[in-house]
């Protein structure tokens, strides 16, 4: 590990401005953070801990739907009877992430900020049409995830809150990687009052829709309704765990499994 400046952000205003150091980073559950400074991948000049702001904290019923804290751990997300009676199926995927250890660290606004290839919590902030909440502005979910660990987040904006929206049905099919818990491939499907969404995560460099199988579904919601969708496996990631065939096959049979899942 480098050397590098700690601070506790004593509000939102004092962490944008201490972002403006030169290579500053937030720190929020440090699970993907702290392991990417031990093995000397980054040197920032300054750690910006949200820890303390109790603002970015929390879950609430708002608008008919949730809105969830940026520093909420994914165990309060698994545990919440908000979540669990409004959208069942973002608590049973929050309690799919990693394992204990990581689910009591790990932050909502950390895993979508950092929006790795094979995270769980971009297929939902995709599939259910979310809004994820800045100290700025707000942006569509369709619009934040931009490539692989790219977002349309500016490099000193921090997100405070993701709004999710209830859907009227939605389930979470993840094929996991048995070591570290991350998805082989995960498939979001959900209804909505405008349509069906399908967000794959895993698969891709970036979490991604299926069109194809989002109309199919509006047609005709069932696992037959897709059977026969293949999903090119052109630009898919292939390595050690799975190639790129692999994964355009699981894609079928996890959206099927999650549509069956819908009730
Ligand atoms: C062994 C292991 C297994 C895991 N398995 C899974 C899994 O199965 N599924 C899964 O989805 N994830 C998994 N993870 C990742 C885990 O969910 C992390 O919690 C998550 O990726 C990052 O969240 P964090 O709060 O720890 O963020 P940090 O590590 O603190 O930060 C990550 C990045 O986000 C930035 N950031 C943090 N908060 C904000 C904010 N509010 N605004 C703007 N930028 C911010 C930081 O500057 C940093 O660049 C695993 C991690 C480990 C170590």
């Amino acid at each position: 590990m480098y050397e590098f400046n700690y601070h506790q952000a004593a509000s939102l205003d004092d962490a944008a401005k201490l972002l403006g150091n030169e290579d500053a980073k937030l720190v929020a559950g440090g699970m993907t953070l702290i392991p990417t400074l031990k093995q000397r991948l980054a040197k920032p000049s300054d750690l910006v801990d949200l820890g303390p702001l109790a603002a970015l904290k929390g879950i609430r019923e708002e608008g008919g739907g949730v809105t969830i804290g940026a520093m909420t751990r994914h165990v309060e997300v698994h545990r919440s009877d908000v979540v669990k009676r409004v959208i069942p199926a973002l608590a049973a995927l929050a309690g799919m992430i990693g394992d204990p250890a990581v689910r009591n660290r790990g932050t909502i606004g950390g895993s979508i900020a950092n929006n790795d290839p094979a995270a769980d919590y971009p297929s939902a902030v995709l599939g259910l049409g979310a809004t994820v909440v800045t100290a700025r502005r707000e942006i569509p979910g369709d619009d934040f995830f931009t490539g692989m660990f790219e977002t349309a987040l500016e490099p000193d904006e921090i997100v405070t809150a993701v709004k999710f929206p209830k859907p009227q049905a939605a389930a979470y099919q993840k094929f996991k990687n048995p070591a570290s818990r991350y998805a082989i491939v995960g498939v979001f499907v959900a209804r909505t009052g405008s349509g069906v969404r399908v967000a794959v995560t895993g698969a891709g460099p970036c979490v991604f829709r299926v069109p194809e199988m989002e109309a199919a579904l509006g047609k005709s919601f069932s696992p037959d309704a897709i059977k026969d969708i293949a999903i090119p496996e052109d630009g898919l990631n292939s390595d050690i765990h799975a190639s790129a065939e692999y994964r355009a096959h699981l894609v079928n049979v996890m959206a099927r499994r999650a549509v069956a899942g819908c009730g």
